[in-house]
């Protein structure tokens, strides 16, 4: 059954897989899941980053499988990894995310301990910066502008975006709106409806004091570490050659209903890489893995497929550890529901239970 790249349904599937008895393999570039949505909080807060990776090893033991994939042979129904290694299938889970900038995504395949003692090495730019430019206030860039200001509330933090609007777009107008004002009760500059000018030339993740940074509106200010916090893009580089008839424009895969990649009845898509109309989110991503593991049992023993039905949009945004705004199924919930529910721990508890190993 299956090679599978990986993570948060990667695991999510791997475990309903196992559950199943079916047979699997869980294939990675690197050797950790990565819980991403407490990027941030090991951005700031010493010695938290170390409970963000999780080995896959301990928990998969041979079934998994370090490695890149570098592409899928649909004939052959094999996943190629570099270095020429082959590993046959009869179904397929893609699930290879997004990359994006550091520190809200760790891309860069190393050991999980040096990507924890890069979050440690970032956290001392931070804490030698007095002001920080956080840029793009999509969820990312909200949730890293707060985590910056709750944890050092002395430090000049702004958060620069270019549209009027902060947050996810699919998320409720009166929900923007309050992440907007606990950023403003925290005390981050909002410099809203502008870009900044030439950010490709400016070093990121790095404290140069007094850097100046202009905007396309001819605004300019100085500040001494620049975060960026836009550009996620698809990871589609495992299957892209061979799917090259089902790629969204963003190089996400297309899939029908049952999530199986369009043309293809023994291939599924799931989380940042399936193409579905809702906003890319662990939470979506657990939701496919199960409807791409109960299909794949469904057609192992004949039964009928399930169908994946988006609902409302439900998204909590931890806004630092003492405060959140959130809906859950399109109902806005208040700020300590939020708090107690996810800003406090971010969740953890979830993945380390999932990967059945004990948090540090
Ligand atoms: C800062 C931040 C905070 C977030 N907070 C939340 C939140 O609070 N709640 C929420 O629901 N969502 C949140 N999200 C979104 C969430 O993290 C993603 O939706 C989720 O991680 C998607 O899971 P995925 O497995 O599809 O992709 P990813 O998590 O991107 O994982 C993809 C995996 O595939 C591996 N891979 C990629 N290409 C290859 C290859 N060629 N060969 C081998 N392996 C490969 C990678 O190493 C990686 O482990 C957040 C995202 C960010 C960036």
């Amino acid at each position: 059954m299956g090679g599978q790249v990986s993570s948060v349904e990667g695991i999510a599937a791997a475990q309903q897989l196992k559950s199943h008895r079916l047979d699997f393999t869980l294939i990675d570039m690197r050797d950790a899941f990565h819980h991403n949505v407490a990027a941030l909080r090991a951005s700031v807060q010493p010695g938290f980053a170390q409970r963000t990776f999780i080995p896959y090893a301990e928990t998969f033991g041979d079934s998994f499988v370090q490695g890149r994939v570098e592409r899928v042979d649909t004939d052959r129904q094999t996943v190629v990894l570099e270095g020429g290694r082959e590993i046959r299938f009869s179904h397929l889970i893609l699930s290879t995310g997004t990359d994006g900038p550091f520190p809200g995504k760790f891309n860069t395949v190393a050991t999980y301990q040096s990507a924890v003692q890069a979050y440690e090495d970032f956290i001392k730019q931070v804490q030698a910066a007095d002001s920080v430019l956080v840029v793009g206030g999509g969820s990312t860039g909200v949730e890293m502008a707060a985590e910056i200001k709750t944890e050092y509330p002395d430090k000049k933090v702004v958060l620069i975006h270019s549209k009027i609007g902060l947050a996810d777009p699919e998320l409720l107008p009166s929900v923007r709106q309050q992440a907007k004002e606990v950023l403003l009760e925290k005390g981050v500059e909002l410099l809203l409806g502008q870009k900044v000018s030439h950010l490709s030339e400016l070093q990121l993740n790095v404290t140069q004091k007094n850097t100046v940074v202009n905007t396309d509106k001819g605004h300019s200010l100085t500040t001494d570490l620049i975060i960026c916090c836009t550009g996620l893009k698809v990871n589609a580089a495992a299957y892209a050659a061979s799917f090259s008839g089902c790629l969204a424009d963003n190089g996400a895969l297309k899939v029908n209903d049952h999530l199986q990649v369009e043309g293809f009845s023994n291939i599924f898509a799931v989380g940042d890489c399936a193409n579905v109309k809702e906003p890319k989110m662990a939470y979506h991503a657990a939701l496919h893995a199960a409807v791409a593991v109960s299909n794949i049992a469904n057609s192992v023993s004949g039964k009928e497929l399930t169908s994946y039905h988006t609902g409302n949009v439900t998204m909590l945004l931890a806004m630092g550890r003492d405060d959140g705004v959130g809906q859950f199924n399109g109902l806005k919930l208040p700020r300590c529901l939020v708090t107690l529910g996810k800003s406090r721990d971010l969740l953890l508890w979830k993945s380390w239970r999932e990967m059945e190993q004990k948090q540090p």
